[in-house]
């Protein structure tokens, strides 16, 4: 229930005296937030005692939002004094003329609509550019329409107040399409009878009040108690709570359809249809629709949501997955998930494989072991876990799904992905999807859509010329997840088995006491097992002829699956135009025994995201996009290519299974999956002695902090943020000093890059990243105090005591947290980086967001001036200058 807390948040309501906008002050009030109202009359003592009980900091001041110039005082004066702290605005201000129609005069229509429409407008206006300014995360408006805007109220003369309370319904979503790139919330609601204390208000105006209504019209309380299903007028707590709610982060969670939801009303194309689409109304707009929430879609949503970058992701499924499927996460990808921060609860609660036992059985020899050996060896693989994490794929989903919700976003489940239409004329799309509660299609306005959705993809299909392109085997497995009673002594080892009579079983040990057993029920060129004949019972059959003369029962079976091996690749993983694209299973399948595909997967839409956050925020060119193809697809081939020598190997046995394993080993871990040369990996410069290279992962390597003496792994310590990273080797920092300082300067606002950092700046705060709770611990500025778009590290041999932070450069004096000493640990950084560099030597890195490098070079150290037009070269293939 934190989410629904306004703890230290200030909230202005107009109309706030008496009525419903008092009871919406008491409520914001309650929750924590300081309040403020305008309005004409002197507040009701309940709003003075709301300081006491509440303990927020609370002020009147009389304005009439119907004047231009008493609207603007008014904010002037609380702007002043609150210092320009203003997160909610609930303009509530209104009223009524108690006039018949055929009787309304121009003059006491417009004095109503001066207040009611205009006066509201204008306040949310001011206040949101209040909001702007001072850079509030939580901003949100809730605009008071009236249950009159759906209505007639039977018992009231209200013409022109439906009519007002109906505009302020219909400018409530475009007003939150406009602020959404504030991350500002918009919504309106709808009050219906309240009972409130309030008195009657002035002149012929309708009272506001409904016991000063009631005394003056007795009857109307028993009349309107009868209007409603549970034959009560509602009381001011009944409907505060809605307003909290929409006001707090808790309303964040679904704000892209909430927002239009709430106000029960669709967007509408415009004059000219200028800004909205041409095939008819849409119900939200977001930049970036997901179809599917499996590993890929919600570590593309993630990602997204962190960079603050709108996201809708729909799953045509009620829930996450709760058993089964994927289960093997590899090394590079628990590397992934420490950079997001995110491995700890898997780490905490999964099973961990370290080695691999092979057995086999022949007609002549029973079945018995024949080799054991270490999964990921550190010569061969080189990663800082070298182990496979084994939990169900459910456990990997709530990881990502507790991660966006912390950020104020959900997957709208029961939600299947339809269609997408290009929007006439413009660069946008329309996507469709069904809402399988309600029954109905709607439509959503995005600039991206992503298919994460599986192999049998949708979304694939609004892709031009990409059917699947490869073959469907005759391989054939059974997968049972359970708990087993064996005597069979390798349980807790990945065991490969190929018996002469039951096929080849995989053993995998799993969280909770659990084993997964593949077994084979037909080989690759063998004759496909029937579907309807694979069931638990012919599994566990199999299972038992190939384990023989091991015992082999199930205290339970948890889950039970069978699948065909295919191999495929989709011919694009793009359109033409770089706004659809398709992620994971959706553009590849193969067997699941080298537990690839959920690695995969991420690994696509990982690649995906911040290249959609560059190109969206209008910092990067959009061809950067058409990399996620080049890239990923030929990872994808990899992958199918590795994938059909495996599954032979594993019908070969083991001498041919250890061989395929020694050989692709890096590959199988995720570290050796590698991109060619291309505009974000630049081929190196000659001669270099780099031992990195462009388009591989960097190494994992300890270095102690300078500012907290902490020893960190390098690889994790800088936090994903969607930043680039300079590394800047300087062995000795002395003698690199002339060098380091020529290339900050150079790389200060007058470079290409700076003036793109510049516009990043702007950018970030208007678009700030997606905020959770567990940031404050994180603190990312710290790694962007130079730009939001390049984190500056450095790296040296020299001891601590050689030299001051102030003595650097002022680029890496600010980038204080990222200053690393090189020499705890064996090999150093330095030389598994750079291998040999020399005294007079520094080095420079490239690396992107996503961890892989994209440049690297050694410099002599007179040579910072072309070591920054290198640096800069490479960022001119495709920001935006
Ligand atoms: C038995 C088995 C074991 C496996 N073991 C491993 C392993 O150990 N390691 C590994 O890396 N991989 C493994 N895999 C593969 C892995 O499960 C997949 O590669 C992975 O789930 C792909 O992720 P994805 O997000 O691309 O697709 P999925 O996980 O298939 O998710 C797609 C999502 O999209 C939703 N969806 C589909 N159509 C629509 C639509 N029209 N609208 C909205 N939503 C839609 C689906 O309901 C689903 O939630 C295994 C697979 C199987 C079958």
């Amino acid at each position: 229930m934190s989410r629904f807390s306004l703890q230290g948040r200030t909230a202005l309501v107009t109309g706030g005296a008496r009525g419903c906008g008092l009871a919406f002050a008491q409520g914001l009030a309650e929750a924590g937030a300081n309040v403020t109202i305008f309005d004409m009359v002197e507040p009701e003592a309940q709003f003075h005692a709301i300081e006491k009980t509440c303990g927020v900091r609370t002020a009147y001041y009389k304005v009439d939002v119907s004047s231009e110039s008493s609207l603007a005082a008014g904010f002037q004066q609380f702007q002043a004094d609150f210092n320009n702290a203003l997160d909610i605005c609930v303009p509530c201000a209104g009223i009524n003329r108690h006039l018949p129609f055929l009787e309304f005069t121009y003059e006491a229509h417009q004095s109503l609509l001066s207040v009611n429409v205009v006066g509201l407008y204008f306040t949310a206006q001011l206040a949101a550019r209040q909001m702007i300014a001072n850079g509030t995360k939580h901003g949100s408006i809730v605009l008071v329409a009236s249950m009159a805007s759906h209505i007639a109220v039977r018992s009231q003369l209200c013409s022109a107040y439906c009519g007002s309370k109906a505009a302020v319904r219909g400018m409530c979503p475009a007003i939150a399409k406009e602020l959404a790139e504030y991350n500002i919330r918009v919504n309106s609601i709808s009050p219906g009878y309240v009972r409130t204390e309030m008195t009657a208000s002035v002149g012929d105006w309708f009272p506001r009040s409904t016991s000063a209504l009631t005394d003056q019209f007795p009857h109307l309380l028993e009349g309107w108690k009868s209007e409603t299903m549970n034959g009560r007028i509602a009381e001011p707590e009944d409907i505060m709570g809605a307003c909290v709610f929409l006001a707090s982060d808790a309303n964040q969670m679904k704000r892209k359809l909430e927002k239009v939801e709430l106000n029960d009303s669709i967007m509408a194309p415009g004059a000219d249809h200028e800004g909205f689409v041409d095939d008819g109304a849409v119900d939200a707009s977001t930049t970036v629709v997901i179809a599917g929430a499996g590993p890929s879609g919600l570590m593309l949503a993630c990602n997204l949501v962190r960079f603050g970058i709108d996201v809708t992701i729909l799953d045509d499924r009620p829930d996450k997955t709760s058993t089964g499927k994927a289960d093997g996460i590899q090394p590079k990808t628990i590397e992934t998930l420490k950079q997001l921060r995110l491995a700890d609860p898997l780490l905490r609660h999964a099973a961990r494989v370290y080695d691999i036992a092979f057995w086999e059985s022949t007609p002549d020899q029973p079945l018995r072991r024949t080799g054991r050996q270490t999964h990921y060896p550190d010569h061969l693989v080189g990663a800082s876990d070298p182990y496979i994490v084994l939990a169900h794929q459910g456990m990997l989903e709530d990881v990502f799904i507790d991660d966006i919700e912390s950020r104020g976003v959900s997957v709208l489940r029961n939600s299947s992905f339809v269609s997408c239409a290009r929007v006439s004329g413009g660069r946008g799309l329309v996507v469709s999807y069904d809402d399988l509660d309600s029954k109905s299609t709607k439509k959503i306005r995005a600039d991206y859509l992503v298919g994460c959705d599986g192999a049998r993809s949708m979304v694939r299909t609004f892709i031009p010329d990409a059917p699947l392109e490869g073959e469907m085997t005759n391989a054939s497995w059974g997968v049972l997840d359970g708990v087993i009673d064996t005597d069979f002594p390798d349980l807790w080892s990945k065991v490969a088995v190929r018996s002469h009579e039951g096929g080849s079983i995989l053993w995998i040990p799993r969280e909770r006491n659990m084993t997964r057993l593949y077994v084979e029920l037909s080989a690759t060129d063998g004759e496909r097992v029937e579907k309807s004949k694979a069931t638990p019972e012919y599994v566990i059959q199999r299972a038992r002829q190939a384990m023989h003369p091991f015992r082999l029962e199930w205290k339970n079976i948890e889950w039970f699956g069978n699948y065909v091996v295919g191999q495929r690749v989709a011919k694009h993983f793009a359109d033409p135009a770089l706004q659809v694209f398709i992620a994971g299973d959706a553009g590849h399948c193969h067997s699941a025994l080298a537990a690839q595909g959920a690695n995969t997967s991420m690994h696509d839409s990982f690649n995906l995201a911040w290249k959609i956050n560059l190109v969206s925020r209008g910092l990067a060119s959009p061809a950067l996009l058409s990399t996620y193809e080049e890239e990923r697809r030929k990872i994808a081939r990899d992958l199918i290519n590795f994938d059909a020598g495996h599954c032979q190997a594993f019908a070969q046995g083991e001498a041919a299974l250890a061989k395929n394993f020694n050989d692709n080993i890096r590959f199988i871990s995720g570290v050796g999956a590698e991109y060619s040369s291309g505009t974000l990996t630049m081929s190196s410069l000659e001669p270099s002695t780099a031992t990195l290279r462009p388009g591989a992962l960097m190494l994992p390597a300890r270095v102690t902090r300078y500012i907290d003496a902490n020893p960190v792994d390098i690889q994790l310590d800088i936090p994903m943020l969607g930043q680039f990273r300079l590394y800047l080797f300087a062995p000795d920092l002395k003698a690199s000093l002339p060098f380091l300082s020529t290339l900050c300067q150079q790389l200060d606002a007058a470079s290409s890059l700076g003036r793109v950092a510049l516009q990043a700046d702007t950018s970030y705060q208007n678009k700030p990243r997606g905020q959770s709770e567990a940031d404050a611990f994180a603190q990312h500025q710290r790694y962007t105090p130079v730009s939001q778009i390049l984190t500056y590290a450095l790296v040296t041999q020299s001891p601590q005591s050689a030299f001051e932070v102030a003595d650097l450069p002022e680029a890496l004096q600010k980038s204080r947290w990222t200053l690393y000493l090189d020499g705890g640990d064996t090999p150093h950084c330095t030389v598994k980086w750079m291998d040999r560099l020399g005294e007079n030597e520094a080095g420079v890195v490239i690396v992107r967001p996503d961890g892989y490098v994209g440049a690297v070079h050694n410099w002599g150290v007179e040579e910072g001036q072309g070591a920054a037009k290198w640096v800069d070269g490479y960022f001119k293939g495709f920001l935006v200058d």
